[in-house]
């Protein structure tokens, strides 16, 4: 028997910020580049996003839970290089001060 509760349609909704899945995206890949040269503590990692997001306009999307984002594909495209952009500034940033020595 499904537990009722997983059943419930709230639960099959997701509710997400579609520039935050892409910053993520971005700074995953770009975490991946050794010579990168910036701290990857989740610290860091934290202060990056906040400060891309920041920078970047929000994109609310609703989907249904486990539906993939690849009806957004037009939007990634268009989001990418400012995403990227954003990210690449705000590791700068991070780099320079980082929260923590
Ligand atoms: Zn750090």
């Amino acid at each position: 028997m499904p537990n009722v509760s997983d059943e419930s349609p709230v639960n099959k909704i997701n509710f997400a910020n579609f520039t935050e899945v892409l910053v993520d995206e971005v700074i995953e890949d770009l975490f991946e580049v050794p010579t990168l040269g910036v701290c990857k503590c989740d610290r860091c990692r934290y202060d990056i996003k906040a400060l891309a997001l920041n920078s970047l306009p929000p994109k609310y999307v609703v989907t249904r839970k486990g539906e993939v984002y690849a009806k957004m594909d037009v939007f990634r495209n268009q989001m990418r290089v400012d995403v990227l952009r954003a990210v690449i500034e705000a590791i700068e940033i991070v780099k320079k001060r980082p929260s923590h020595q």
